[in-house]
C-alpha cells in the first residue's frame, strides 16, 4: 500500500504535495519521495517520514508549478534508495511517475521491454514497468505533433498491457499532467480543484483527506480505466481508455484508507458503522453476552462503537494507544509488528478487570497480533476475552499491492474458527460474515479476493507463486 499526491497550476506545488503527503502517511511509512518540474526536473526522495524526508533547504529547490508525491510502503521491491519513488526517465520528453499499487504480469513486461525494446530494468520496484510500457507507447507517436489522442491511446495500449491493480499520476514535461488507473479501478485515486487568486488549481490524491487540509474541493474518484490529462493551457481532458469492469478494494473502507476519506461518494468511517452493526447478528448467534466493547485503537473505532450501540452495551475505551508509534499492519516483520503492538497498547485496567470484553479489530491476518492483545487483556483482569474480527476470514494474500502475509501465513487460510480462537487464546471468535459483506455490497462490484478467493484479473497462481518464493528467499 502506498500513498500518491500530484498538483497542478497556477501555483508553485511543492508545499501542498508535502503536506498532502503527511495527510497520506498512514498509507507508507519507509520512504517518501518528491519530483516538481519547472525547466528541469527537481527531485528529492529517501528513507524515512515524510517530516524526516523533507527540509526546508530541499523545499526551496523543488521549484515548479506541477508535481508529484508519493510514500511508500514496500510490497515488491527491496526498501533501499534505488525503488523510492518517483522515478522520471529523460525520454520521450522526461516522465516522472508514481503510482500505487502492483504489477502482476511482471516476468512477461519484463521480457518485452528487454527483448523488444532493448530496456533494462533499474530497480526491482514495478513503477519502471508502468513507466517504460508508457514510454514505449509515446515513442510510437508522431513526437513533435503529439496530440490528446495519441496521448490516450498509448495509456489505452498501456492499461491492456500491464496487468494488476494500480493508480498512477505522471508529470510530461513542457506537455503537461497525465493520471490513470488500472481497467477495474482496484485501487484509489481522487481529483480535487482549487480557486486560487492566481488561477485554478488540479490535485489528484490515493485519499480526499488531503484535499480537506489543503482547501480542495473534491471533484471525483477515477472510474475503472479512466485517463484524465491536463494540458499546458489548463484544458481538462478525460476519456475511458480502457475498461474491464469494476473491482475497488474492499479493504480500503475496513482498513487502509482514513476514516475522514470519502471513497466512491462514501464516507470511510459510515461504512465502518454499518460493518460494526452488522456484526451484531453473529454475536447474538454465538448466545454472547460481554460487559462492555473496546476497540484496537485506532481504525476499529468505528466498528466497535457502533456494535455496542446496536447491541445496547456499553462502548469503552479499553486499550489506550501510544499515538506516536507506527502501524502494526505495516511494519514488515513479525518482531517488529509485535514490538510496535506491545509499545503502543496499553490495557486500562480499571476499565476492563472483572469484565467479559469483546474486543473489536479490524481485521486477523496471521493471529500473532491479536494473540497479545489477548493476553494483555487477560492480564488486565478481564474475565473473558471475546474476540471480534470486523472482517470476513483473511484466507487469500493480496496480490494487488497490499503485502498482508504469504498463504501459509495467513491464520484463516490454514486454520477454522475455532482453532483460530484457541491459537489466540480467546474465550469466543466472531468475524464478520463474507455472505452479509458481500450482500450489503452487492451494487458496487468490489473486489474481495483476499476473503473470497476471485480475483478480478483472473488467474493469480504464478504471481501467488512468485511473492512466495519472494517471502521465502527474504527469510534466508
Ligand atoms: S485482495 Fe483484498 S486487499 Fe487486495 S485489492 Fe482485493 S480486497 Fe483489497
Amino acid at each position: 500500500m502506498c500513498g500518491i499526491v500530484g498538483f497542478y497550476g497556477h501555483r508553485e506545488v511543492v508545499h501542498d504535495l508535502v503536506l498532502g503527503l503527511t495527510a497520506l502517511q498512514h498509507r507508507g511509512q519507509d520512504s517518501a519521495g518528491i519530483v516538481t518540474f519547472n525547466t528541469i526536473f527537481h527531485v528529492r526522495k529517501a528513507l524515512g517520514l515524510v517530516k524526516e524526508v523533507f527540509r526546508e533547504e530541499h523545499l526551496r529547490r523543488l521549484k515548479g508549478n506541477i508535481g508529484i508525491g508519493h510514500v511508500r510502503y514496500t510490497t515488491q521491491g527491496t526498501n533501499e534508495l534505488l525503488n523510492v519513488q518517483p522515478f522520471a526517465v529523460n525520454y520521450p520528453f522526461g516522465l516522472a511517475m508514481v503510482h500505487n499499487g502492483n504489477v502482476i504480469n511482471f516476468k512477461e513486461l519484463r521480457k518485452t521491454l528487454y527483448e523488444e525494446h532493448h530496456r533494462l530494468l533499474e530497480t526491482s520496484n514495478d513503477l519502471e514497468l508502468l513507466l517504460y510500457t508508457l514510454a514505449t507507447e509515446l515513442e510510437t507517436k508522431d513526437l513533435k505533433n503529439l496530440t490528446i489522442d495519441d496521448i490516450f491511446t498509448s495509456v489505452a495500449a498501456t492499461q491492456q498491457k500491464v496487468r494488476g491493480g494500480y493508480a498512477t499520476i505522471t508529470v510530461i514535461a513542457n506537455r503537461g499532467f497525465l493520471v490513470f488507473t488500472d481497467p477495474q479501478g482496484i485501487r484509489p485515486l481522487v481529483m480535487g480543484i482549487r480557486k486560487t487568486p492566481e488561477g485554478i488549481m488540479y490535485g489528484f490524491a490515493s485519499e480526499s483527506t488531503c484535499f480537506d487540509y489543503l482547501g480542495y474541493e473534491t471533484v471525483g474518484d477515477l472510474e475503472p480505466g479512466q485517463t484524465i490529462f491536463i494540458d499546458n493551457q489548463m484544458n481538462v481532458h478525460k476519456h475511458t481508455t480502457c475498461q474491464q469492469g469494476k473491482a475497488f478494494c474492499i479493504f480500503e473502507y475496513i482498513y487502509f484508507a482514513r476514516e475522514d476519506s470519502v471513497i466512491h461518494n462514501r464516507l470511510v468511517a459510515s461504512e465502518r458503522v454499518k460493518m460494526g452493526k452488522m456484526l451484531a447478528k453473529n454475536i447474538r448467534q454465538k448466545g454472547l453476552e460481554p460487559d462492555i466493547i473496546i476497540d484496537v485503537p485506532a481504525s476499529a473505532y468505528f466498528f466497535a462503537s457502533a456494535l455496542a450501540e446496536e447491541l445496547n452495551i456499553p462502548y469503552r475505551r479499553g486499550l489506550s494507544k501510544n499515538n506516536h508509534i507506527g502501524r502494526s499492519f505495516i511494519s514488515p516483520t513479525q518482531k517488529e509488528r509485535e514490538h510496535v503492538v506491545r509499545n503502543k497498547l496499553n490495557p486500562i485496567k480499571a476499565i476492563i478487570q472483572g469484565k467479559k470484553v469483546a474486543v473489536v479489530d479490524d481485521s486477523i491476518v496471521r493471529g500473532t497480533t491479536s494473540k497479545h492483545l489477548v493476553k494483555l487483556l487477560r492480564r488486565a483482569g478481564a474475565e473473558k476475552v471475546y474476540f471480534i474480527s470486523a472482517a470476513p476470514p483473511i484466507k487469500n494474500p493480496c496480490i494487488y499491492g497490499i503485502d498482508m502475509a504469504i498463504s501459509t501465513e495467513l491464520i484463516a487460510s490454514q486454520h477454522n474458527e475455532d482453532e483460530v480462537a484457541r491459537f489466540i487464546g480467546a474465550d469466543a471468535l466472531v468475524y464478520q460474515s463474507l455472505h452479509d459483506l458481500q450482500t450489503r455490497y452487492q451494487d458496487s462490484a468490489l473486489c474481495d479476493a483476499c476473503f473470497s478467493g476471485h480475483y478480478p484479473t483472473g488467474e493469480a497462481t504464478e504471481f501467488l507463486q512468485h511473492i512466495e518464493q519472494e517471502r521465502m528467499a527474504s527469510k534466508k
